[in-house]
């Protein structure tokens, strides 16, 4: 089976087309601009790479110019349509709704919409993508995989937050988490390599992109992870402040005379590895580089990531009453020997965890960076959420089930 895996944006379409026999990528590309002047293309097929540029008004436009590369003589991978045979989607919020993944049908694009109101920036471009998608192949069945599902395992006491509960029941107000699909493909991965069965390990997951979360998983389970009710809680990222004293944000309001449109571009733009860097850097190489020449600017900010990250692993592992194996994954946590090694030498000895140095100086491979004697395993696990997306949506597709059920 082959299978378009589409990640769409408000101005962008990440695009996958696989070959399931092999779970092989075909090609894969992104469309970026949708809207704005001069949009650009860049598709890969195998290691050739080309890039075109053309005016794309609407996500429609977009997936068709795609799906004419797809098909194209020279940029492409399959003669016809038709060689398509499914499409998924990533699909960021499914709020309470969505505990797994599902066949969309005119419903389930309803319920996509009704839970816009929690993430109104990311689900209405998902629905653009699903919409243009069922225009140009409206024979081809579509899924959605969403990023909260894989996190809807919590319990209460990890997802409610002590605010009086009736926003709970009337807005929602919870505990969602996010990059699900990410923390998923990881924990099972981690199991694999492990030689073991899901079902029997106590698993961290710790994905630190420019975006960045942690998540504790038990016995195959999700039950608690660092993103909240929106994707700012918990972890200091590129340009997110993460977990703050909520006072500090009606502080600065009424110190600044802040609206909320500007509280929210300064805790989600302006904060993070940006803010401590006085503007700067929120890219981890530059400041990485910068802190390994021992610019105090830079150290300090470093200083301040890996301890929260530690910090975080510390109350996870409480959380599960203890951890056989802490994963590291997406830009930073596949590819920064450094990062690995200030967070697990500086503050997880207690876990009885030795790196092996070699080993950690490789980047964006599946490796085990423990030594033999350590008693908790240390992997790197680069991520691959549009595998995934992909497999799910095969499964789906194949058994024409409406869910599939991901525990
Ligand atoms: P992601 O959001 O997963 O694409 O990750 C993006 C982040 O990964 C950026 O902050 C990059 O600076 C960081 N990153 C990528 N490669 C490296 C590297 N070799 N060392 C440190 N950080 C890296």
């Amino acid at each position: 089976m082959r299978v378009l895996v589409i990640n769409c944006g408000s101005s962008s379409i990440k695009y996958q087309l696989l070959d399931m026999t092999d779970e092989k990528p075909l090609a894969k590309g992104l469309l970026e601009r949708i809207g704005i002047e001069g949009s650009k293309l860049s598709h890969k097929k195998g290691d050739e790479k080309f890039t075109f540029e053309r005016n794309v008004s609407d996500h429609t436009q977009g997936l068709s110019w795609i799906i004419s590369i797809l098909t194209s003589e020279k940029e492409g991978v399959i003669e016809d349509v038709s060689e398509i045979q499914a499409v998924g989607h990533r699909v960021v919020h499914g709020g309470e709704l969505f505990a797994s993944s599902v066949l969309i049908d005119d419903r389930v694009v309803k319920e996509i919409e009704a839970n816009s109101f929690l993430a109104p920036l990311h689900n209405p471009p998902n629905i653009e993508g699903i919409l243009a998608a069922k225009k140009l192949l409206p024979e081809i069945p579509q899924v959605g995989v969403f990023d909260t599902a894989f996190h809807q395992s919590m319990e209460e006491k990890a997802y409610l937050y002590a605010i009086p509960r009736k926003y709970y029941k009337q807005y929602k107000v919870r505990r969602y988490g996010f990059h699900g699909t990410s923390h998923r493909y990881v924990a099972a991965r981690t199991a694999q390599l492990m030689g073991r069965p899901m079902k029997e390990l106590k698993i961290i997951t710790t994905h630190i992109g420019n975006g960045a979360s942690i998540a504790a998983v038990k016995y195959g389970l999700s039950v608690d992870t660092s993103m909240g009710f929106t994707p700012l809680e918990g972890l200091v990222m590129g340009t997110r402040s993460g977990d703050l004293d909520p006072a500090i944000v009606l502080f600065l309001q009424e110190q600044e005379g802040l609206s909320i449109r500007e509280a929210n571009n300064l805790l989600n733009k302006k904060s993070g590895m940006l803010g401590l860097t006085d503007g700067k850097f929120s890219d981890l190489r530059d400041i990485e580089e910068r802190a390994i020449e021992g610019e105090s600017l830079c150290l300090r900010a470093h200083d301040i990531y890996e301890y929260r990250i530690a910090k975080y692993i510390g109350a996870y592992v409480a959380a599960m009453n203890g951890v056989d194996a802490i994963s590291f994954t997406a830009g930073v946590g596949e590819n920064s020997p450094y990062l690995r090694k200030n967070v697990v030498s500086k503050y997880l000895g207690y876990l009885g965890i030795e790196l092996d140095e070699e080993k950690n100086k490789l980047r964006g491979r599946e490796v085990f960076v423990n030594t033999p004697e350590s008693r908790t395993a240390v992997l790197v696990v680069p991520t691959n959420e549009e595998l995934v997306i992909a497999r799910d949506t095969k499964e789906i597709v194949e058994q024409g089930i409406r869910e599939l059920n991901m525990f």
